[in-house]
């Protein structure tokens, strides 16, 4: 059958359904019409701050911006001293969805204004739409033109004709429904407004019930002044104000990069000496107007744990300007931003490990796992940092581990740092060690097992050794001439008593310098580490440390050179003997948390027959 050609033709939109779509999916949060309108009113501003720069014949006049709850008229007001419409702009910006007024803008005015105006995509002022069915605007330009009423309901039909505004700018007005939650919530309003302009450069102001025309920003925030101006209690107390917190901050960082059009604040928390968590708030604003907190791709992980204020005014925004674009060639920017801020931190911690290391320690108990985290997420940091990280020793010095390795540790174990990873747990061995005028670092924070790994990969050549594990060659002790058969017998002996409870634990017989030292119990670093895996992945109850111990390779160490071993040695054993070894070995299990729930019973019956027959 032939063809026939009917129609050619562009498919047509239907204006209605453009607005239902602008009204339910463009915003889905209805804070965004104050945003949006409060930002062309800035826009309008900046317009005619650019034109009377530019032109002697219009007059400056100083901007500002108010929102009026009126509650009796039940309308919410934007007023603005603007730039103005006139009817042929009304039409042109207004009556036609997505043409953006602001581009125009700049297109004609050789770029001028470009980074100060917000707007770009021609549809914020339809956000209005959100709050009610019904939008007035009334407006004067600054070109001596008569002043121009629009009124628009939502079924898009709209009305255009003179009015009697005198002064210049634009009032867009929201005819609220007499069920609005915002006429009876002005704190609300004057809160949301707060939200997204507090450091607005425009003056805005609130009116409405309790708030008598107040200004809702704070134009020139203490964060943004130089920092030899800045005094610390007014900074503590915009800090505790700003991010409701109770402590003061230990200090900050404020950072500009003029090239990125950057600058900010970051404040480092107060954790409590490690006890709070970490985790911060990094609000991001652009050219003044709020646009959302902790956005991952402009401010790197460990940043975040962080609180602060960065203020970024080459961001690509979307439509709605509530978020970043993600696709866009400007994501470079974003890159550049996320490693400025890298640099910023890198820098300052830097610096006050070199310039201030006793400040750098006494802030280290809050510092210590956002270094260590900062290391192991960010590589420019970790560059820096690595070296830099300090631990805390048995004796409460700080070292880090090259300091610990050219100042402490003794020639024949200069590559090995022993550690204490639980200062309770391993509260024998730290006094075995101070009793032999040994050291060791304290690693006791959880971030501290993923930060040693890699430093070992880092560093191969060095070892990181726990205090109750390969440590047997810093107990090797000596042996003097007949000690061999007098160290067979008594392993006989020990052997005999302990029995099966021994089963895979070596022993080592040996005489130590320290005579205070009975026995030892020494773990293999590498199945204790095994161990700790298991129990991470849940193969081990955590609970269960006796189940733990046993996982891991061991070696009971018995002094010779010890009153109480010496008299095992030289007594015969129908007096008792074994009483004594299971005692011992029960102390030293005990020592190590390895005693198993079975064996204390009778460690207790034992004790308390010892105890009785010290009386007889
Ligand atoms: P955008 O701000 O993204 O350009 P809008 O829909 O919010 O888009 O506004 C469309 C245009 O209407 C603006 O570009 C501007 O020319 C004009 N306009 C809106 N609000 C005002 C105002 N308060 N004063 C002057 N012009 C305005």
């Amino acid at each position: 059958m032939k063809t026939q050609q009917l129609k050619d033709g562009m498919l047509s939109i239907e204006s209605r359904n453009i607005f239902t779509i602008l009204k339910k999916w463009l915003y889905t949060e209805q804070d965004i019409v104050f945003r949006e309108l409060i930002s062309n009113a800035t826009d309008a501003i900046e317009k005619l701050k650019q034109i009377s720069s530019s032109d002697e014949t219009t007059p400056e006049t100083e901007g500002r911006i108010i929102v009026t709850l009126d509650t009796n008229e039940k309308k919410l007001v934007f007023s603005d001293n603007g730039i103005g419409m006139t009817e042929k702009e009304v039409d042109k910006y207004i009556n036609q969805i997505a043409f953006s007024g602001a581009t125009d803008f700049i297109n004609s005015n050789n770029k001028a204004g470009k980074d100060s105006i917000i707007g770009h995509f021609g549809v914020g002022f339809y956000s209005a739409f959100m709050l009610t069915d019904h939008v007035s605007i009334e407006t004067k330009s600054f070109k001596d033109t008569p002043a121009i009423r629009w009124d628009c309901k939502s079924n898009m039909s709209y009305m255009m004709k003179t009015c009697s505004k005198e002064e210049i700018g634009t009032d867009i007005i929201i005819h609220l429904d007499e069920n609005s939650p915002y006429l009876k919530n002005p704190e609300m309003i004057h809160d949301i407004i707060k939200k997204y302009f507090i450091f607005s450069k425009t003056p805005v102001f609130f009116d409405g019930e309790g708030y008598n025309n107040v200004q809702v920003n704070t134009p020139y925030p203490i964060w943004k002044q130089p920092k030899e101006t800045i005094d610390r209690e007014t900074m503590n107390e915009f800090y505790k104000e700003y991010y409701k917190d109770s402590s003061d901050p230990l200090f900050w960082i404020q950072f500009q990069s003029i090239d990125l059009g950057v600058n900010g604040i970051l404040f480092f928390r107060n954790t409590k000496n490690g006890t709070e968590e970490l985790d911060g708030t990094i609000k991001v604003y652009s050219r003044g107007v709020y646009i959302g907190e902790n956005i991952k791709s402009l401010v790197p992980k460990f940043v975040n744990l962080q609180s602060g204020i960065i203020e970024c005014d080459n961001l690509p925004l979307v439509v709605s300007r509530s978020e970043i674009r993600q696709e866009d060639n400007r994501n470079d920017m974003m890159a550049l931003v996320y490693e400025c801020l890298s640099q910023e931190v890198t820098i300052a911690m830097n610096n006050m490990f070199v310039n201030e290391r006793k400040l750098y320690e006494e802030r280290w108990a809050n510092l210590n796992a956002f270094v260590k985290y900062a290391i192991l997420q960010d590589k420019i940091f970790a560059s820096v940092m690595t070296k830099k990280v300090i631990f805390e020793d048995i004796y409460g010095k700080y070292h880090t581990i090259q300091e610990y390795n050219e100042n402490i540790a003794s020639e024949k174990h200069h590559d090995t740092i022993y550690y204490a990873s639980d200062n309770v747990e391993q509260a024998h061995y730290i006094e075995i060690f101070k009793k032999c005028n040994l050291n060791a670092l304290l690693f006791d924070h959880v971030i501290d097992q993923p930060f040693m790994r890699k430093y070992e990969v880092v560093k191969p050549n060095l070892k990181f050794i726990r205090i109750d594990s390969n440590i047997s060659s810093l107990f090797e002790g000596y042996m003097k001439e007949g000690d061999k058969t007098r160290a067979r017998l008594l392993k006989e002996k020990i052997e005999k008593a302990l029995g099966d409870r021994l089963k895979d634990m070596n022993i080592k017989i040996t005489n130590l310098e320290q005579e205070s030292i009975t026995t030892l119990i020494i773990n293999d670093e590498k199945s204790r580490r095994m161990a700790d895996m298991l129990e991470i992945y849940g193969y081990i109850n955590p609970a269960d440390t006796a189940a733990k111990k046993f996982q891991s390779d061991s070696t009971l160490l018995i002094n010779m050179n010890n009153k109480i071993i010496n008299h095992i040695m030289e007594t015969d054993e129908s007096t008792g003997t074994s009483i004594i070894i299971s005692q011992l070995y029960d102390l030293a299990l005990m020592s190590q948390q390895a005693l198993k729930p079975e064996d204390i019973e009778s460690f207790i019956c034992r004790s308390e027959s010892i105890l009785e027959n010290s009386i007889k």
